[in-house]
């Protein structure tokens, strides 16, 4: 491994040593970590050079071979090499690769599709959506009509026979699938069957789950969704960016709402990144990666039930576990405080139906992606559920300084597993 750490900031550390501090010790953080917040990761130095680098300089509004600034040369090839390896990793006509996160990604599609008051049906963001699939406080719920569909009560798991039913009944110009707590596989084949039956258009968010459709762990949406959108930095491990992927007859559509309809200049160095990232993506050993941790899920969700942990939907098939903690009798947000202080990072979460106050709800979410970039496997998966164990009992007990002692054996563990782009 090259020293790309010191490379990176040698000269910020002399230009402003308090960030170039920060950063250290934000390394030293997601190094000594067990880092289990589902949308997170670790990228490659080369993903984090190209970030780092001097495509940050140039403007280039418009698209190849169509621009508003003069001097392309490069530029131009840039994104057209990611915008390539986007249509073939994931089998696309079309890509759109400048949009700035997932949240933009979402609102230029639906500019592409939808006037503002027009119906979109998506999953509510308290049974597992995103804020962008029409939630009252988002633009998507302010400017649109949303009508949120839900997952059964019994089974946490969206049934595709109520989705129906509520399409038909309110006749949504779009539909969305997809979220950022569904720990089950989403049906991209059966909500396309009702899009079509009610005349929506959908839009598959495959945020999460990008980089186990492009290793072969979850099947794709493209073929049944007519767009999908997705972040570039969650399981696909890239920078922090998002993508537009459609059929030719959508493609115009989707490249005039990303610009000129809602952005400016797209963040080359950033596309740069996608694009090595997407290189990384189509190596043989990625779908190894994909694989392993879907495997490192059902490990920690079978040890968290061995413990006493309720899963909602009684499990997981992706990189996602949601947990609730009811019976555990404490609530999601002291739980993840806790984890927290002893090294083990996620998120609290509301859980479907949750009877808890958002700010303070009963779940906590588990992702097993950052983890198996390094290099972590299926008994290490026993392990961690045995400490978020203990530190529930713990923190239950206010027992701190076994956080402490837990803190100290999972620095240990952790060094074991080295981070790119950081050394001790
Ligand atoms: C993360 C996420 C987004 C938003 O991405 P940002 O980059 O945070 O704006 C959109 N949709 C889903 C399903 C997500 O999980």
């Amino acid at each position: 491994m090259t020293d790309a750490y010191e490379a990176l900031t040698a000269d910020l550390a002399a230009a402003d040593p308090e960030i170039e501090r920060l950063i250290e010790e934000e390394g030293r953080r997601e190094s000594e970590k067990i880092r289990l917040i589902a949308s997170e990761n670790y990228v490659s130095e080369a993903v984090m050079e190209a970030t780092g680098s001097i495509l940050t300089n140039k403007y280039s509004e418009g698209y190849a071979g169509r621009r508003y600034y003069e001097g392309q040369q490069y530029i131009d090839q840039v994104e057209e090499l990611a915008i390539a390896r986007a249509k073939e990793l994931f089998g696309a006509d079309h890509a759109n690769v400048q949009p700035y996160s997932g949240s933009p990604a979402n609102l230029a599609v639906y500019m592409a599709f939808l006037k503002p008051g027009d119906t979109v049906m998506g999953m509510a963001l308290d049974m597992g959506g995103h804020l962008t699939h029409g939630h009252t406080v988002s633009a998507t719920g302010k400017w649109f009509n949303s009508v949120p569909y839900r997952v059964r009560k019994d089974t946490g798991r969206v049934d595709l026979d109520e989705v129906a039913e509520l399409a038909r009944a309110e006749r949504p110009k779009m539909m969305i699938c997809g979220g950022t707590a569904i720990p089950r596989t989403i049906d991209f084949e059966g909500f396309a069957a009702i899009a079509r039956e009610v005349d929506a258009v959908l839009l598959a968010d495959i945020a999460h789950i990008a980089g186990l459709v492009a290793g072969g762990a979850h099947p794709t949406p493209v073929g049944h969704a007519d767009v999908v959108s997705t972040t570039t930095h969650k399981t696909l491990r890239g920078p922090r960016g998002a993508m537009v992927m459609c059929d030719a007859a959508h493609a115009k559509a989707i490249d005039k709402a990303v610009f000129p309809g809602l952005q400016g200049g797209p963040h080359n160095h950033t596309t740069a990144a996608i694009a090595v990232a997407l290189r990384e993506a189509a190596q043989e050993s990625f779908s190894g990666y994909a694989a392993q941790i879907v495997k490192n899920a059902k490990a920690l969700a079978e040890a968290l039930s061995e413990r006493g942990f309720d899963l909602v939907s009684g499990g997981t098939d992706n990189h996602l576990i949601l947990a609730d903690l009811t019976r555990k009798e404490i609530g999601g947000k002291p739980a993840a405080k806790a984890l927290d202080a002893a090294g083990i990072e996620l998120n609290f979460n509301a859980v479907p139906y949750d009877t808890r106050k958002p700010f303070d709800p009963s779940g906590l979410r588990i992702g097993t992606a950052a983890v198996t970039t390094r290099g972590m496997t299926e008994p290490d998966m026993d392990r961690i559920a045995a400490w978020i164990d203990r530190v529930i009992a713990a923190a239950k007990a206010e027992k701190e300084s076994e956080l402490d002692t837990i803190a100290a054996e999972i620095r240990e563990f952790c060094k074991s597993y080295p981070i790119p782009g950081w050394h001790a």
